[in-house]
């Protein structure tokens, strides 16, 4: 039974109220629901909106924990020009490198396979000439990768 009948219910036969009998206090709340579908409405259960929590943000020089390395959170790098129209950014989990083209229009799937995340990367152009570089950290759990067993013997 939806839960609201039952309160109706209790409503209805409230001897304050209407004190009707539970069996007509029921037939009374089904007359009503079928008036209520019958144009077309329904009863639904309302949901509370997700609060959904400001992102939080890192700058560059700080120095990321592993609890902070969570979904969501953002980290911005300083990156390091190179060659052919790529810059070099940091990682915001460790101290190897993404090697990204030096577009502020592209958004880069970069995984450091090392620390298991995964990140979606911006570059911003800082007008001076460089880039900073702003990961989001998608997945905080890697996926668990194939890889060849050593002295496996062939199944079957
Ligand atoms: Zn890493």
């Amino acid at each position: 039974m939806r839960l609201y009948r039952a309160k109706l219910i209790e409503l209805l036969t409230d001897p304050g109220q209407l004190a009707l009998e539970p069996e007509h206090a029921e037939q009374l709340v089904g007359q009503m629901e079928d008036v209520i579908f019958g144009y077309g409405y329904d009863i639904v259960l309302k949901r509370m909106p997700e609060e959904r929590p400001r992102a939080t943000v890192f700058g560059p020089t700080h120095t990321m924990a592993s609890r902070e390395l969570v979904e969501g959170v953002i980290v911005r790098r300083y990156t390091a020009l190179a060659r052919g129209g790529t810059v070099w950014s940091e990682m915001p989990c460790c101290s190897r490198w993404a090697h990204l083209k030096a577009d502020p229009l592209l958004e880069f799937a970069v995984r450091c396979q090392p620390c298991g995340l995964d990140y979606t990367a911006v570059l911003v152009d800082e007008s001076d000439g460089g880039y900073l570089a702003v990961f989001t950290i998608e997945v905080d759990e890697a996926p668990v990768m194939s890889r060849r067993r050593p002295n496996a013997r062939t199944i079957g």
